[in-house]
């Protein structure tokens, strides 16, 4: 739109566009409004909370969030959809007092503005006989009225994003944004034991809290009775700060801070900084890259802690913040010093009834002379790396000697990760180890087509415990998964059992390599370019390569070039990284003013 030469071009937006806009920050996605309609129903002094979600065709078509707080008077339902129109503050000084989560005012217009909504409110106490039900599109109240409702507000959304396609493109796949509901509802549900909440998905009950204010019921009923058995209860009183919740014994980790779960005065936060503070705590009790659980509410006077950084609130500025993550580091180490921290053993085993019944068992023969020492070079023996070696060679039969790449003999190994290879011109390539065995092992997947040799059944199937957030998605996943040897069942609600698992896993006896696969599934970023297939793939590549700093012989880096030479692509893993660095010999001599 260009205007006439000469005219003015500049105006104001009309209040609906306006709204639109800042929706953007506030309405994200799906999720977002579960959140936003969830937290005001806390506000209210709620109970039960109940969260209400229908699909059909792959797309959240309702929200509906219900509760049992303190209702509206007619008048403050219809203002509620006003930009600005809170309840909860008066001047920006109440904010240092406020122990509500919203105050902005803005969620019920914003949410309108992208959506139809529907609210039926009927103020608790006995103020008012019925319901008042107030029905608003693209930011006009186009109904109002007199409805039947109990007390407490109910809040429908639907059409949600139908006006801002823009959003609507970006959504994810239905699985990814139920899972996200999912997750909300686990926070507030763990930041809030004393409320009831419930999450329905299409008729189906998904989570249950009792809100009888016992958090271990509550995670239990979250993650499973076993993880409850692994936490340590933790509480820190410190000058204008406490701490309570649960950590795990250091044999509980995860690949990554996904089951860390904060909350500030009852609001679910995500904080880096408290994450490491919390991991330091354990200081060397957990290996390198892992993270504990934990479940920490900290209770900081509302003086310090500024919420107002960000629209959706999840991030906060707290003063004095240096001092509250020395404490807490302080107060993990402390619980965990004479406590009896030994791992479970036979977690996760499902009990077995009788004589075990026959299983297929797929192990490869061992057709491969055992590695040899390299001259002279102190590697250690990679008994680990041996297995997954063998796996890609047997399968494709890459033993055979073809290179099509440059020559190269391996001659040692740098950093544990980098092989150092020669070559017969006199250049250097170097290889790295993970990289070059992953790019091999998933051209292996991608070329596999039967399904029956991708997958090795476990003896003992692997009894998973998933999050409702993590189960959501999962079982999106499942029939990809089987497909690709992985295979996984539920029964019962959130509980799965691995029954086999690929073949290029190998490590059958070894079940976090499992946790692992499900564990990159569930934390990583979804990619819309990349179907659902290939994500496993991938996973599946990385999870079953040799690992960098994992020990292996010069024999067997030499095996490694080879197979990477046969690779269609070997120059480069799945996820786009260099395997491998050559330092010609014309390069070396520049280096050295040799020319
Ligand atoms: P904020 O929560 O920041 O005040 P909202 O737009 O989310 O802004 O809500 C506006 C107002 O509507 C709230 O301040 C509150 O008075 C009222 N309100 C919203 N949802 C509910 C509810 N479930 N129960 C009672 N009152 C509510
Ligand atoms: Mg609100």
């Amino acid at each position: 739109m260009t205007a006439a030469p000469g005219s003015p071009s500049i105006r104001v937006l009309d209040t609906l566009t306006v709204n639109q806009i800042a929706a953007g920050e506030v309405v994200e996605r799906p999720s977002s409004v579960v959140k936003e309609l969830a937290e005001n129903s806390l506000d209210a002094g709620a109970s039960h909370i109940t969260v209400d979600v229908e699909s059909a065709r792959g797309e959240i078509r309702r929200i509906t969030v219900m509760d049992n707080g303190s209702g509206m008077v007619p008048a403050d339902a219809v203002l509620a959809f006003h930009p600005h129109a809170t309840s909860k503050i008066r001047a920006l000084s109440d904010l240092h007092r406020s122990l509500t989560l919203g105050f902005r005012g803005e969620a019920l217009t914003s949410i309108a503005s992208v959506a139809r909504v529907e609210l039926v409110t009927r103020p608790s106490g006995g103020r008012a006989a019925e319901a008042w039900r107030v029905v608003v599109e693209g930011g006009e109240i186009r109904e109002q009225g007199v409805a039947a409702g109990p007390e407490g507000t109910r809040v429908t959304v639907e059409q949600l994003f139908a006006r801002t396609p823009a959003r609507r493109k970006f959504l994810k796949s239905l699985a990814t944004e139920i899972s996200h509901i999912a997750g909300v509802v686990e926070s507030l549900a763990l930041s809030h034991p004393r409320v009831a909440f419930r999450l329905v998905h299409n008729g189906t009950e998904r989570i249950r809290t009792e809100g009888d204010g016992d958090l271990r019921a509550v995670i239990a009923g979250l993650y499973g009775a076993d993880l409850v058995r692994v936490l340590i209860p933790l509480t820190l009183e410190g000058a204008g700060f406490g701490v309570r919740g649960y950590v795990s014994k250091p044999s509980e980790h995860r690949p990554h801070p996904y089951q860390v779960f904060l909350s500030v005065n009852g609001r679910p936060v995500s904080s880096r900084q408290m994450v490491r503070a919390i991991r330091d705590g354990y200081g060397t009790l957990l290996p390198p890259h892992r993270y504990p659980v934990a479940f920490l509410d900290l209770r900081i006077d509302p003086a310090w802690v500024d919420v107002n950084v960000h629209p959706s609130k999840r991030q906060v500025r707290l003063t004095g913040e240096r001092d509250l993550l020395e404490a807490v580091t302080g107060a993990v180490a402390q619980t965990l010093r004479g406590k009896d921290l030994m791992p479970e053993a036979g977690k996760g085993l499902l009990p077995v009834g009788g004589p075990a019944r026959p299983v297929a068992v797929t192990v490869p023969p061992p057709v491969l002379p055992a590695p040899t020492w390299g001259d002279g070079i102190p590697l250690r023996v990679g008994r680990q790396t041996e297995q997954q070696l063998r796996q890609t060679e047997l399968a494709t039969g890459i033993v055979e000697d073809r290179v099509p790449l440059p020559t190269m003999e391996v001659i040692g190994q740098a950093g544990g990760v980098y092989l150092v290879a020669r070559t017969p011109e006199g250049g250097l390539i170097l290889v790295d180890q993970h990289a070059a065995h992953e790019r091999v092992v998933y051209e292996y997947l991608r070329d596999l087509h039967s399904g029956g040799e991708r997958s090795q059944e476990l003896l003992v199937p692997l009894v998973l415990h998933r999050s409702p957030r993590e189960a959501a998605l999962l079982r999106e996943f499942l029939p990809v998964l089987a497909r690709q040897g992985l295979v996984v069942e539920e029964f019962g609600r959130d509980t799965f059992a691995v029954k086999a698992v690929p073949v290029v896993l190998g490590r059958t006896g070894d079940d976090s390599v499992i946790h692992e696969v499900l564990g990159d599934l569930l934390c990583q970023q979804e990619d819309p370019s990349v179907t659902m297939e290939e994500r496993v793939i991938r996973i599946i590549a990385c999870r079953s390569a040799v690992k960098a700093g994992a020990a292996v012989t010069l024999e067997q880096s030499q095996r490694l070039v080879r197979q990477l030479a046969r690779a269609r692509n070997p120059y480069t893993c799945p996820h786009g990284r260099p395997t491998m660095v050559a330092l010609t010999r014309a390069q070396l001599d520049g280096m050295f003013r040799r020319v």
